[in-house]
């Protein structure tokens, strides 16, 4: 059946490939997006598409459309775009939250939050299930996208107990792919932008700390699977590729597989940088029956020809 479906942040790296998938799947899409961290080049190819439609609008302040289905994405994820204004990253998270939840509980929408392994903070427990409640630091550097996801979540389970609101939140782990910003300051673009530069790879620390790094393609099909499941399954449950690697193997790799020059150099960690982060995806292979299927050094070579095609 055709549905029509509100993307927030749909000009974003993910959202924009949401958009596209959405369209392919034959249903109508607006994509709303202040153009804080996207940008209009990541949709412009679907404008021509007259099931597509654009809104420039902030999150923040309310909107009005009737659509089946809503996609929450908007919210910076980077964390130097995040830490830029961090008043108005937790703004976007809590006040973006509350507008599509009032929005979906108005015209019975269903409504799925994009929310984040960072919920978790710098976890204790390894890998990270969806019971564990996380260990985040709530002043730190990067509470205000922590507190403000950890907020939505709060707000999203509370619209579906007293107004039968029907939600669906996915925690999403570090994905990568083509689409994202060449100056996005996240390691998978950073390293790769370096390395065809020549310029030297920035590792943060000593490259010991660990993520789990989900190619794109399959991080938008657990999306799709989970505003699709079943009536009662809320979530949330982690969407992330379990193949955990140390930063310093991260960039060993984009070395490799760009025949690269670069040297690493080291510059200090971050406060508050997570230690280690893979998902524990039983839940989703349960009840989505999802599990991802693109190896690392497969979906580098796909982003990195990605990058070749922006990088002069
Ligand atoms: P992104 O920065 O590319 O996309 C976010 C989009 O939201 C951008 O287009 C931006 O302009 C828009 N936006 C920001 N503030 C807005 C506002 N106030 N009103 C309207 N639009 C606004 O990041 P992404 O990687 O595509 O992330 C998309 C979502 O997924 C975010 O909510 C993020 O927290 C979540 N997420 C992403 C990852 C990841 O690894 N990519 C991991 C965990 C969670
Ligand atoms: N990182 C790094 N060099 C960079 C960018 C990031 O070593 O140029 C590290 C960063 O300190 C963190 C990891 O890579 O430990 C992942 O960083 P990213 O910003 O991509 O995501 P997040 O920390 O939110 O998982």
């Amino acid at each position: 059946m055709k549905k029509k479906i509100l993307v927030t942040g749909g000009a974003g790296f993910l959202g924009s490939h949401l958009c596209e998938r959405l369209l392919n799947d034959g249903h109508e899409v607006v994509c709303l997006d202040n153009y804080f961290t996207g940008q209009k080049q990541n949709v412009v190819h679907l404008l021509k598409n007259p099931y597509f439609e654009l809104v420039r609008h902030d999150v923040t302040m309310p909107f009005f459309i009737e659509v089946d289905e809503i996609y929450n994405l908007a919210c910076p994820a980077s964390p130097i775009h995040y830490q830029y204004n961090p008043i108005k990253t937790i703004k976007t998270s809590v006040m973006g939250a509350i507008n599509m939840l009032g929005l979906a509980k108005r015209i019975k929408a269903k409504i799925l939050q994009a929310s984040t392994s960072e919920v978790y903070g710098d976890p204790k427990v390894h890998p990270q299930t969806e019971s564990y409640w996380g260990h985040v630091n709530p002043i730190g550097e990067r509470s205000c996208y922590d507190e403000g996801k950890r907020a939505a979540e709060t707000l999203f389970v509370n619209y579906h107990k007293q107004n039968n609101v029907r939600i669906k939140i996915i925690r999403i782990f570090n994905t990568y792919g083509p689409r994202m910003h060449p100056n996005d300051g996240r390691v998978v673009s950073n390293f790769i932008v370096q390395a065809l530069k020549g310029e030297d790879i920035t590792i943060y620390g000593d490259g010991s700390q660990t993520r789990s790094f989900c190619y794109v393609d399959d991080l938008i099909e657990g999306m799709v699977r989970m505003m699709d499941s079943r009536e009662d399954f809320t979530g949330p449950v982690n969407i992330g590729n379990p193949g955990e690697f140390t930063i310093l193997e991260l960039a060993q790799k984009v070395i490799g597989l760009t025949d690269s020059s670069s040297k690493i150099i080291y510059q200090p960690l971050p406060s508050d940088d997570p230690m280690q982060r893979k998902p524990d995806i039983t839940l989703a292979r349960k009840e989505l029956g999802w599990e991802p299927k693109i190896h690392l050094e497969e979906g580098l070579i796909k982003t990195i020809d990605y990058f070749k095609t922006i990088t002069r």
